[in-house]
């Protein structure tokens, strides 16, 4: 019940949050893109995708072909950037996860369909122990962390990965929660049920996907 109301403030407030369970450097631009995937919509803006910190780049460019073939686009990791400080908490030790987008967003150029920035540390939001990550559909802006997602099975982890960035970019696309627990937009509330979902909308959601595509 926490959870859903969380979730509430957070579409008031603009922004998609998502958490798991309810309990408590200086920004600098990389240069170096590189291009991948895509069924060959070549007419359309590309999806980048951006390393936050210290993420291994093996690990952002693995998410490349599947983020392609959920949204039909070209995927490129475009870069990376540091961890804001501003976003440190050091209490809690953690990053505020809305500072952060606010960084992607100033780094959006305007090509980019949207951006997706990849951090491994854990995240939070106003009101929240912990998130997995926040999107705002606003900016087409959102940021997700492996850091709770690991796993020594490295294909659970890939997986987890993927369909939390699918579902992270599905937000900033004004997609909602799902009740189908097998649509990739499903609130899960625990990494078991996250490993439930798969990286796949739902009818419905692929078709509000589409029309929110609509020029
Ligand atoms: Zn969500
Ligand atoms: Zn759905």
């Amino acid at each position: 019940m926490k959870a859903v109301v969380a979730v509430i403030l957070g579409l008031v407030a603009g922004f998609l949050i998502d958490l798991t369970a309810p309990q408590a450097a200086p920004a600098a631009a990389g240069t170096q893109g590189r291009r991948s995937g895509g069924k060959g919509a070549m007419s359309h803006s590309p999806i980048a995708l951006v390393r936050i910190g210290t993420v291994p780049s093996s690990q952002v460019e693995a998410l490349v072909p599947a983020v392609a073939s959920a949204f039909d686009r070209d995927v490129f990791v475009a870069g990376s950037v540091d961890l804001p400080p501003q976003s440190f908490d050091p209490e809690r030790r953690q990053y505020l996860s809305t500072v952060i987008l606010e960084v992607l967003t100033s780094m959006r150029r305007p090509g980019w369909e949207r951006v997706l920035g990849i951090a491994d540390v854990d995240l939070f939001a106003s009101r929240l122990n912990f998130v997995f990550g926040e999107a705002d559909p606003g900016s087409g802006v959102a940021v997700m962390s492996l850091a709770r997602l690991h796993d020594r099975d490295t294909t659970v982890f890939r997986r987890r990965a993927e369909t939390e960035a699918i579902h992270e970019l599905g937000h900033t696309y004004g997609l909602g929660h799902c009740r189908d627990p097998r649509c990739v937009m499903w609130f899960s509330n625990t990494l078991a049920e996250s490993d439930l979902k798969g990286t796949r909308f739902c009818e419905a959601h692929a078709h509000e996907l589409a029309n929110a595509r609509q020029p």
